[in-house]
């Protein structure tokens, strides 16, 4: 709905990052970063992790997107397949923020840590 297919509009604010999944630059607080850890693509919340990072809207169908293309390797300079189960978690529990709400307050489901 809000205009992902409207193209010209090139706008000049500052430092941009290009959404893997659907290649639309924008600004990197409405973007995840991501990066590769132990084969695995994790959500990078607190932009601190080292290593390349990769930048993804918070939609599962950038996220779709940018595993067809095989965007994640490329981004994060990594030989061969990651594992997007985490990142895809992440998604889907926080993606598409309906605004406003403060993750870590629906408190009837616990995240289950795979160990
Ligand atoms: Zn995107």
């Amino acid at each position: 709905m809000n205009g992902s297919t409207s193209g010209s509009v090139t706008q000049h604010i500052g430092p941009v990052r290009t959404c893997i999944g659907c290649r639309t630059r924008t600004l990197p607080s409405e973007l995840l970063r991501v990066v590769a850890v132990d084969g695995s693509v994790v959500p990078d919340l607190h932009r601190r992790l080292p290593g390349r990072g990769a930048w993804l809207h918070f939609d599962l169908e950038c996220l779709r997107n940018a595993e067809r293309r095989r965007a994640f390797p490329r981004a994060l300079r990594v030989q061969g397949a990651l594992d997007v189960a985490l990142l895809r978690e992440h998604l889907e529990q926080h993606g598409k923020s309906t605004g406003g709400q403060p993750p870590g307050r629906q408190g009837t489901r616990k995240q289950v840590d795979p160990s």
